[in-house]
C-alpha cells in the first residue's frame, strides 16, 4: 500500500482539486485529507480519524455510506453490461426501470426524464430545452433566465451564471448576458429589519415584477430556483413565497425550473421539495439523492406541457441535437434503482422528517440564546446556524474574520463534519437521511462546543 507521505506528495504535485485554494494547497499550507472508508453516517481517513459526516459528503450520500445493496447492484451491472449508450432509442433494464421509478415519484404532470451525470450538466440541459421550446413556439426573443442571488445551480458556463454567488463569477467573465438575478428569499437578511415575513414576500414579488418589466416579459423564458436555498445559506423560503412567485411567472408565461438537486428524494422529509412547498414546476433538476452519490447520475424531469413542444420540434427538425456519451449510464442507473428501493424499504423520507425535525429543534434549543447566534433554521434533514457579531441591529462579522470556517474547523476537532457555507458566516448541516437521534445529539453537542471554543 502507498504511504500517506507518498500520496500527500502526489496530491500536492498533481491533483487539481475543485473549490480549493490552489496556491496554499500546492505549498502545503492547507491540510490534505485522504478519506479511506465510510459506514452509516461515519467516514474514516488514513490518519485514523473517524468522523460523523454531518454534511453527507456534499449533501448527497442520503442513504449513508457502505450500503451493500447498492454496491452489489453496481457490481452486477458492471459484470453484465458496463456500458451502452442511450442514443437513438437504446436503453438498458436499469435505465428504463429508473425512469419509471423517478416518474412515479415526480408530480403528476410529469412523465419523462432525461438522465445526465451531475447537477450542473442537468441544468445546462434544462436551459437548452427551454430555449428549444421557445424557438419551436416561434418566440426566439424569449430566452433570458431569472435566477436568485445566492441560488446555486452548478459551476459550468451557463449554470455558473445562474449560480448567484460572487465567488463563482469573479474572474470567470460570468454571468453570461442571458442570465439576470433577483432577490434571494432570505428573510434573516431582509433589507429592512422592520419588515414582517409577509412584507418581505411582497418585497421579493415587487423586485421580480420590476426585473421582468425592465427586461421585458417577452424576453424572459424561465425562472430557476431551489425549493429551499442550499449552498447560498440553507434558507427555507418565507411563508407564501412560492405561491406568490408562481403567480407572477404564470402571468408572464415564464417557465419554472425547480432545482431539486439537494431536495429531491427525501431531504426535506417529503419525497420531493416541489410537493413539500406546493411548487408546480415545468422542469425539475435531480442529482445527488438519485443515487446517493454511489455513482454519478442526474436528471431533468419534464412536464408534459414542455414535452409536447419538444416532440413537435423533432417532427419538424429530426432527432433532438442534445446528448452526452454517458447519458443514462447503466452503472449510474443500477445504483439509482437500488438507492431508491433502499430509501423506500428503510423509510428514509419519513426518518428525514422525524429526525430532521428533532435535529432542528435540538439545535435551536441548544444555540439560539448564544450571543453570536443570529439565526437557527432548517427543514427536514437540512439545518443551518448563522453567526452575527451583535444580535441587536443584526450586525454581521467581517468576511475577513472567517468566523464560519473557524467554527467548522473547531467542529471537525469534535469529530463532526459541518460545512462553512461560502457566503456569510453560516455553519450548515445536511446529514445522511438515516441519521438517528443519538447521532443528531452528537452533532448538536459538537456544534455547541465548537461555537463556544471560537466565540466564547
Ligand atoms: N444544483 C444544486 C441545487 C446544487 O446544490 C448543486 C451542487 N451542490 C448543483 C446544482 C450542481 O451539481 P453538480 O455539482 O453535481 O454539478
Amino acid at each position: 500500500m502507498l504511504t500517506n507521505d507518498q500520496l500527500d506528495k502526489w496530491d500536492r504535485e498533481n491533483f487539481f482539486h475543485p473549490s480549493t485554494h490552489l496556491a496554499q494547497h500546492a505549498r502545503g499550507e492547507s491540510p490534505s485529507r485522504i478519506v479511506s472508508g465510510g459506514s452509516g453516517v461515519y467516514i474514516e481517513d488514513r490518519d485514523g480519524n473517524k468522523m460523523l459526516d454531518g454534511f453527507a459528503g456534499l449533501y448527497c450520500v442520503n442513504v449513508g455510506y457502505g450500503r451493500q445493496e447498492i454496491a452489489e447492484a453496481i457490481a452486477k451491472q458492471a459484470k453484465e453490461l458496463s456500458y451502452y449508450h442511450a442514443y437513438v432509442g437504446h436503453g438498458t433494464e436499469a435505465s428504463i426501470t429508473l425512469s419509471k421509478m423517478v416518474v412515479d415519484r415526480a408530480p403528476a404532470n410529469m412523465s419523462k426524464v432525461y438522465f445526465g451525470l451531475g447537477g450542473s450538466d442537468a441544468n445546462e440541459t434544462n436551459i437548452k430545452l427551454v430555449w428549444y421550446y421557445n424557438n419551436i413556439l416561434g418566440r426566439p426573443e424569449k430566452k433570458k433566465i431569472i435566477s436568485r442571488w445566492r441560488g446555486y445551480h452548478g459551476s459550468g458556463l451557463m449554470t455558473g451564471s445562474l449560480t448567484g454567488l460572487e465567488l463563482f463569477h469573479k474572474k470567470f467573465d460570468l454571468p453570461l448576458d442571458k442570465v439576470v438575478h433577483t432577490e434571494a428569499p432570505y428573510y434573516f437578511r431582509r433589507p429592512d429589519l422592520d419588515m414582517s415575513e409577509k412584507d418581505f414576500v411582497d418585497h421579493c414579488v415587487r423586485e421580480l415584477e420590476a426585473l421582468i418589466a425592465k427586461e421585458g416579459p417577452d424576453t424572459i423564458a424561465a425562472f430557476i430556483g431551489e425549493p429551499i436555498l442550499g449552498t447560498g445559506g440553507i434558507v427555507p423560503p418565507p411563508e407564501g413565497y412560492w405561491a406568490a412567485i408562481q403567480e407572477v411567472l404564470a402571468k408572464h408565461d415564464i417557465l419554472l425550473i425547480a432545482d431539486e438537486v439537494v431536495t429531491g428524494f427525501g431531504r426535506l422529509g417529503s419525497m420531493m421539495g416541489t410537493t413539500h412547498y406546493g411548487i408546480n414546476a415545468d422542469i425539475i433538476t435531480i442529482a445527488k439523492g438519485l443515487t446517493s452519490a454511489y455513482a454519478p447520475l442526474s436528471g431533468s424531469i419534464i412536464a408534459d406541457k414542455v414535452w409536447k413542444v419538444l416532440e413537435q420540434g423533432t417532427d419538424e427538425l429530426g432527432p433532438i441535437g442534445h446528448g452526452w456519451t454517458y447519458s443514462a449510464h447503466p452503472i449510474g442507473a443500477a445504483a439509482g434503482v437500488a438507492n431508491l428501493n433502499l430509501i423506500d424499504s428503510l423509510d428514509l423520507v419519513d426518518n428525514a422528517r422525524v429526525v430532521g425535525s428533532y435535529l432542528n429543534q435540538s439545535m435551536h434549543d441548544a444555540l439560539s440564546t448564544h450571543a453570536n447566534v443570529g439565526d437557527v433554521r432548517g427543514e427536514g434533514m437540512l439545518c443551518a446556524v448563522e453567526f452575527v457579531k451583535q444580535k441587536d441591529g443584526r450586525v454581521f462579522f467581517d468576511a475577513g474574520d472567517k468566523v464560519g470556517p473557524q467554527v467548522a474547523a473547531a467542529l471537525a476537532k469534535e469529530g463532526v463534519i459541518g460545512r462553512a457555507m461560502p457566503q456569510g458566516d453560516i455553519l450548515g448541516f445536511a446529514p445522511p437521511l438515516c441519521l438517528d437521534r443519538a447521532e443528531a445529539d452528537k452533532i448538536v453537542d459538537a456544534a455547541r462546543k465548537a461555537i463556544v471554543s471560537v466565540l466564547g
